[in-house]
């Protein structure tokens, strides 16, 4: 029945409580951790083919070998079937899968799933089919399959809602959140949560008392959710309030529940399935399963990086401003000693209490205790004696952004660290190069951008210098990781990789506003195409002086496309004294009230300041492809130019840097949805408008070769 290859391993037990018991072992070949796909569900089938002839059995286990129970469906399975718009592929899989799911359910014999560790998406699924679940109590459940713009398809959408209360169940998979053991347990989901140690034992006791509710388990399986029309009226109000175009799946799981709820579960399957093909095959679902993908390639390059580094116990902070206070308190709060300085004290002290409403925050929020934060902040050390950066591992330069400073405070820095610790600059604008030649040991110097504010922003550029060493590299790359956050590494260039994408965004909207278009108008169709705000909105809050500073840094880098002839609306603003949100007044004013974020309201002397005539409004689509196209064309040169490698990476960046909408997946996977061809022919329709618009010739020759970057 089970090979050396079968993912089910086969072990009987002699209890004297549920009589002779056989526990069905999930545990992959030569794989970390379980996950379903169709080879599994054809094993399993195999299985129960034995499991339903043996008359000798009394009740069946099924539990893991590995860590977790089961992590979900394969990915990269799903993937390509999506990508195939397979939808008959799709459906035949599914209901392949609900028929071993729901033969399992129907065994002769009692079934009891042990949770032994996480149990997601089909994994869960899997575990519902049983009479009952024991959870391991450090365990956690759940259905999170929207965060990857999908629903449950192995008859997660039929059961749950039947297991449990309906409401919550909806809640379940629309919120896609996993469910400690103690949740589960209270909602009636698992029989008993025990040390993982207890487990079978429980498991036994169980299957014992199962014998005899069996039956009345798996009718309330079966049978519809509700006779009750009020609730159904309930669940499609919820549906309704969970519509998003960007985002259906919820909307539409829990519309499949409400559509299904009077039926019986046979019914409601059929419908699932469906579904489900119909929806594994939306762009949505296949670009954000693209980027589950991506995000897990860069963490395993981040990973190889790291383990190649040094060590970093003790860190230092130069300039205690916005940015190193930020990154001064990541550090403690991630068990990492760190030297703060700054050569103003109140920056300094302004620095430490940033750092210790951050830790209050968490302490309020119940993720750390009051002694762990104070801990923390006893791990910054801002006494400014000589001795703290000597021994610091790695630097952090976070002084303000002016060249001739950041040389002087970066050659100091040198003078006092030893031969081994690697100096970072947090620049955002100015040359690593040009930065290195400050310093005699260039080779373990490099950039480490983060991105404001610190604790919330999950991307670190780590930017590769000419003279960079590798070890330098990755031990800023490990750095990055043990804050907890998303390093990618990049090369040395104008913008280094996501202001230079950006840029070349904002600049497109700039040329926009220059022609007349409104930029109130650009900002509302951006916002719907997925952004989080449009490309005023975001001037106005990263600041206008700032704004104003990057431009000209781009400008003169890459004067070709980035120096246009009039005067963006940014610098005219800014001319005016207005810096965006900061002072209240940018594109929009900005009003605070309460402690919440400031509201932007419509601004009639910006408007003023901006066009000469009524601001004219053009087309969405005009607006939309004049703003992705630049964008796009700008990621594929840097990918040309060997700024940053991989298009994954690219577009995890962009991702985690800009908050590119995750439903698009990114620069790079937009054009892939478009088409190479397609996405070309609309940037050739905009030739007219200048060298930003200009096809590189890597898009050329995908073109000509017909290929794609995934
Ligand atoms: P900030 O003005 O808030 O802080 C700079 C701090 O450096 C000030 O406290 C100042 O007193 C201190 N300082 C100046 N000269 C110093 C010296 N010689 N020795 C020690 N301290 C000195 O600036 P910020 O916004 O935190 O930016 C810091 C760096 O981070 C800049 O390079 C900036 O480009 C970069 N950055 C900023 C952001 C952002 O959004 N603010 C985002 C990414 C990167």
């Amino acid at each position: 029945m089970s090979t050396d290859q079968s993912a089910f391993k086969i072990t009987t037990i002699e209890s004297k409580q549920a009589g002779n018991v056989v526990n069905v072992i999930f545990d992959a070949p030569n794989a970390p951790v379980n996950v379903l796909n169709q080879q599994v569900f054809s094993e399993l089938d195999q299985v129960l083919d034995t499991l339903e002839k043996d008359q000798s059995i009394d009740g069946v286990l099924f539990s893991s070998a590995k860590s977790f129970f089961v992590v979900g469906a394969e990915i990269p399975a799903l993937l390509t079937m999506g990508k195939a718009q397979n939808v008959t592929g799709i459906h035949k899989h599914v209901r392949f899968a609900h028929a071993v799911l729901e033969r399992l359910q129907m065994l002769p014999v009692p079934t009891v799933a042990l949770i032994n560790g996480l149990a997601l998406g089909g994994g869960l699924e899997f575990a519902l089919a049983a009479d009952a679940r024991v959870m391991a109590s450090h365990a956690k459940v759940g259905l999170p399959e929207v965060n990857l713009g999908l629903f449950p398809g192995y008859a997660g959408t039929v059961r749950l809602p039947r297991m449990i209360d309906p409401l919550e169940a909806i809640e379940w998979i629309a919120s896609g959140k996993p469910r400690s053991a103690e949740y589960a347990l209270e909602e009636g989901l698992v029989w008993a949560c025990v040390a993982e140690s207890e487990l079978i034992n429980k498991g036994l006791d169980c299957l014992a008392e199962l014998a005899s509710q069996k039956d009345q388990v798996r009718t309330a399986k079966s049978s519809p959710i509700t006779a009750d029309a009020q609730i159904v009226e309930q669940m499609v109000s919820r549906a309704q309030a969970l519509k998003n175009k960007h985002y259906p799946a919820a909307y539409l799981a829990v519309n499949l529940i409400a559509e299904q709820a009077m039926r019986d579960a046979a019914e409601a399957s059929v419908a699932e399935a469906k579904a489900f093909a119909d929806i594994l095959t939306s762009p949505a679902a296949i670009n954000m399963l693209s980027v589950f993908m991506n995000e897990q390639a860069v963490a395993k390059i981040a990973k190889k990086q790291a383990k190649l580094g040094a060590n970093v116990a003790h860190s230092a902070v130069i300039g205690a401003g916005i940015m190193g206070g930020g990154i001064a308190y990541q550090a403690a709060a991630s068990g990492i000693d760190v030297a703060l300085r700054d050569i103003n004290s109140a920056a300094l002290e302004a620095g430490l209490k940033e750092a210790a409403r951050n830790l209050e925050l968490q302490v309020s929020k119940g993720r750390m205790s009051q002694d762990k934060a104070q801990e923390c902040l006893a791990r910054i050390d801002s006494s400014m004696v000589d001795q703290a950066l000597a021994k610091a591992d790695i630097v952090i330069e976070a002084v303000v952004e002016q060249d001739s400073v950041k040389q002087s405070v970066l050659a100091q820095t040198e003078s006092e660290v030893s031969n081994t610790t690697i100096i970072t600059s947090n620049t955002s604008t100015i040359s690593i190069d040009r930065l290195a030649s400050s310093l005699t040991r260039p080779q373990n110097f490099c950039g480490l951008h983060f991105f404001n504010p610190v604790p919330k922003m999950p991307l670190v550029e780590v930017i590769r210098g000419a003279q960079t060493s590798d070890q330098a590299v990755a031990t800023a790359v490990g750095f990055a990781v043990a804050l907890g956050k998303h390093p990618i590494i990049v090369n040395d260039g104008p913008g280094f990789f996501v202001n230079r994408v950006l840029f070349a965004y904002i600049i497109a909207a700039q040329m926009l506003i220059a022609e007349g278009v409104d930029y109130q108008q650009i900002d509302r169709v951006m916002q719907e195409w997925g952004w989080p705000m449009g490309p005023a909105n975001l001037s106005d809050v990263i600041g206008l002086d700032t704004m104003v500073r990057c431009l000209d840094v781009m400008a003169a880098d890459i004067p070709q496309r980035m120096a246009p002839e009039y005067i963006s609306a940014i610098h005219t603003l800014h001319k005016n004294q207005r810096l965006g949100q900061k002072n209240g007044a940018g594109f929009y004013s900005y009003l605070v009230s309460g402690g919440g974020a400031p509201s932007k309201v419509v601004d009639d002397t910006a408007l003023a300041l901006v066009y000469l005539n009524r601001p004219a409004e053009i087309s969405r689509k005009e607006i939309i492809e004049r703003l992705s196209v630049a964008l796009c064309l700008e990621a594929v040169r840097c990918i040309e130019e060997g700024i940053i490698e991989s298009p994954a990476e690219a577009d995890m960046a962009l991702l985690w840097g800009l908050g590119f909408p995750r439903f698009r997946g990114g620069a790079l996977r937009h054009i892939d949805t478009q088409g190479v061809r397609e996405f070309c022919a609309t940037a050739e329709r905009y030739a007219h408008k200048g060298p930003l618009y200009e096809l590189p010739q890597q898009l050329l020759d995908m073109r000509q070769e017909q290929n794609s970057f995934y």
